[in-house]
């Protein structure tokens, strides 16, 4: 009896789209369902290193492909682990991965289909070329069964009773349509799978059919001899061949024969200078699925007390689920002595170097390993700590070659800006890659190794500014007094940024100093003079402005690190910048109890070299802190907040006093009331007092 199961909605999606879709490049359906059987013949072997019983069923680990021209049906089989029932009814139709929505969107994007196996949503391309499948599946711990679906919304499965039994593993039955037959053809299965699974590590056997000639005693011969029997008696032949000369006829035979189509060496215990850079590629497209070659790539071995060899790849690429939580997925597989243990070592790369894809193979571990005590192998460690070693190396060589770095760099930056925040031991190689544009840098971005060749003399730290993007940042008020001085500021503006400059703290010797933050600007003798004669001549200003503006900002001081912008607000040199402060505001899980003691500590900096600070100090001596000036004391803050990279606390308030301003412009007598404090419920004493001091001054 079978049963009947709805897809999931997005499968059943999913599944309309691979039928209906032009797509020429349908051959990938068979590295799609051999690279899923060697996922399941790794499975098995695994278990098998700590339990061997489990190959009782059957010894033999293979994937066999049996085309049948008669009844136009494709079959890939394994000896894998299998499926149970439940994994049928749950791998195979009812439960989507969070891949199958991605892969459709990508799709629709314009990615190409033979990404497939990246979304984990490779079996559905047997429908590319079969409209129905079967799949005939015995795991050890449950019955044989058939799932079957012709796609159209549902599945089945039954328990199995009739095909030939499995001793373990799966069967594949793909029922070609019309137009795909020419996947049955011996010749066009060699070629695919030479192209797509040459480095499968299991032996892949093609059932070829032959005709052969053999010589079989003359049936009309024997007759006379052996009376009506029509069996060939060979011994007897044999020995009547003794007796006398025996007359032979040649007879067309079709024999069934097994072809293995894989039989080359793992290409990493090859020796680097004899492989071609296409088979390296052709390694990397079957390791990793992708369709592109690779952009990098490092063959090594390490001999000594410890011994292993690997391949190292970088893609072209990120993939879509890069900095997914939940992947816990690694592209790294581990063997021991050429054979598979586990691709799910997390332990042997770190999670910031998760792009990268490759395979390493040990000669010290041992065979059984469990996966905890893979954690805490002595030997795992070495292997983790060459194979950073190595991939900084790799890493290295393609910075030097512009237009590869770029594309590196493009993909993979957050990864770097990701590995010197965590990797301590690292941090200043890692250094050395980073990319940025700068104040003298617009067009190109620059290393930091090249700012400092560009450092005038004078100049002892490494200065960057950081927002939310270029233009965010590119005619910030804090850069002017920089640029008079010839220092170049370079433009951080990926959220990562922040945090790893923070854990990098210097590059060369030289501080990195965020320019949005209280900082010490190198000063010539008289500039110095200058600046303390300013601050005597403005500090009744800055007292008013103060008073003003009470806990909005924790001080305001006279700047000389501004020059043409009046105003701006810089933040301690310890807590949040105002960047950082946008990032934490913007993520949802926060941790809102951070938020009151990391929060910018603001300063609002006066520029003396600025005209409106200088009309302003004038007013303030004549009127001192008038309704009016009052005013003009909170637009100031308020656009210092927003040129400063702040958010607006009261945007309304803010737009009110604009709103006066433009009537103003405009002439308009009943002009409504430009507010002189923000009215929140929550006002602080010292905005109240304000408030009531200016309301008598008024
Ligand atoms: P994936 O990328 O995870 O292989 P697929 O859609 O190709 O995605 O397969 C879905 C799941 O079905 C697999 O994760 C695996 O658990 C199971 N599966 C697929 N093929 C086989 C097989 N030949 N033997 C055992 N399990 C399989």
């Amino acid at each position: 009896m079978s049963e009947t199961f709805e897809f999931q909605a997005e499968i059943s999606q999913l599944l309309s789209l691979i039928i209906n879709t032009v797509y020429s490049n349908k051959e990938i359906f068979l590295r799609e369902l051999i690279s899923n059987a060697s996922d399941a013949l790794d499975k098995i072997r695994y278990t098998s290193l700590s339990d061997p019983s489990v190959l009782d069923s059957e010894k033999d680990l293979k994937i066999s492909i049996i085309p049948d021209k008669a009844n136009k049906t494709l079959i890939i089989e394994d000896t894998g682990i299998g499926f149970t029932k439940a994994d049928l009814v749950n791998n195979l139709g009812t439960i989507a991965r969070s891949g199958t929505k991605q892969f459709m969107e990508a799709l629709n994007a314009g990615v190409d289909m033979s990404l497939i196996g990246q979304f984990g949503v490779g079996f559905y391309s047997a429908y590319l070329v079969a409209d129905k499948v079967q799949v005939i599946s015995k795991h050890n711990d449950d019955e044989q069964y058939i799932w079957e679906s012709s796609a159209g919304g549902s599945f089945t499965i039954k328990l199995d009773e009739e095909t030939p039994r499995l001793g373990r593993g799966t069967r594949i039955v793909l029922h070609m349509k019309e137009d795909q037959l020419q996947y049955l053809e011996e010749a066009k299965i060699k070629e695919v799978v030479k192209k797509h699974s040459e480095f499968i590590s299991y032996p892949i056997y093609l059932h070829v059919t032959k005709e052969v000639e053999t010589e079989v005693p003359d049936e009309e011969e024997e007759k006379t001899e052996e009376g009506d029997d029509k069996k060939p008696k060979i011994e007897e032949v044999d020995e009547e061949e003794e007796k006398k000369e025996k007359k032979t006829k040649k007879v067309k035979e079709i024999k069934t024969e097994e072809e293995e189509l894989n039989k080359t060496k793992p290409i990493w215990t090859r020796n680097p200078s004899d492989i071609t850079t296409e088979e390296y590629a052709s390694f990397y497209k079957s390791l990793s699925n992708d369709w592109e070659d690779h952009l990098a790539v490092k063959h090594f071995s390490v001999e000594g007390q410890l011994e292993f060899r690997a391949i190292l790849f970088v893609p072209k690429r990120a993939p879509f689920d890069l900095f997914e939580t939940k992947r816990n997925k690694n592209n790294i597989k581990l063997y021991v002595r050429r054979v598979f243990i586990t691709d799910d070592c997390t332990d042997i790369i770190p999670e910031w170097l998760g792009f990268v894809k490759g395979v390493v193979d040990s000669e010290d571990l041992p065979l059984n390993l469990s996966r905890e005590t893979l954690q805490q192998n002595k030997i795992m460690k070495v292997i983790k700590k060459n194979i950073i070693k190595k991939t900084l190396e790799m890493f290295n060589e393609i910075s030097e070659d512009r237009e590869l770095f770029d594309k590196f760099y493009s993909a993979f930056s957050k990864n770097i800006k990701l590995g010197i925040h965590e990797d301590s031991q690292n941090r200043s190689a890692l250094a050395k890659l980073l990319r940025y544009n700068s104040t003298k840098s617009t067009d190109e971005m620059t290393s930091l190794s090249d700012y400092v060749t560009r450092m005038p003399e004078h100049q002892k730290n490494i200065y960057f500014i950081t927002g939310e993007s270029l233009k965010a940042v590119e005619k910030s008020p804090f850069l002017d007094a920089l640029k008079a001085k010839n220092f170049e500021v370079l433009f951080l503006v990926d959220p990562i940024d922040e945090y790893a400059m923070t854990q990098l703290k210097e590059f060369d010797g030289k501080k990195l100093v965020d320019i949005t933050k209280d900082f010490e600007l190198e000063e010539t003798e008289e500039e110095k003079k200058d600046r303390e004669e300013e601050i005597k001549n403005f500090e009744g200003l800055a007292k008013s402005i103060k008073e003003i503006l009470g806990e909005k900002v924790e001080k305001v001081v006279v700047s000389h690190k501004l020059v043409d912008a009046p105003s701006a607000i810089r933040t301690g040199q310890f807590g949040w910048s105002a960047n950082m402060e946008r990032i934490m505001k913007s993520q949802a899980l926060r941790d809102t109890s951070m938020s009151s003691y990391m929060a910018s500590k603001k300063t609002l900096e006066i520029s003396p070299k600025s005209s409106i600070i200088k009309a302003l100090k004038t007013k303030v001596e004549e009127e001192g802190t008038s309704k009016a000036v009052s005013d003009l004391v909170f637009l100031l803050y308020e656009t210092s907040l927003l040129t400063s990279g702040f958010t607006l606390e009261e945007p309304n308030s803010f737009a009110k006093r604009i709103n006066g301003l433009i009537s103003l412009g405009l002439d308009i007598e009943d002009a409504p009331e430009a507010e002189a404090a923000p009215a929140t419920s929550n006002e602080t004493a010292a905005e109240a007092a304000a408030e009531s001091a200016m309301e008598e001054v008024d």
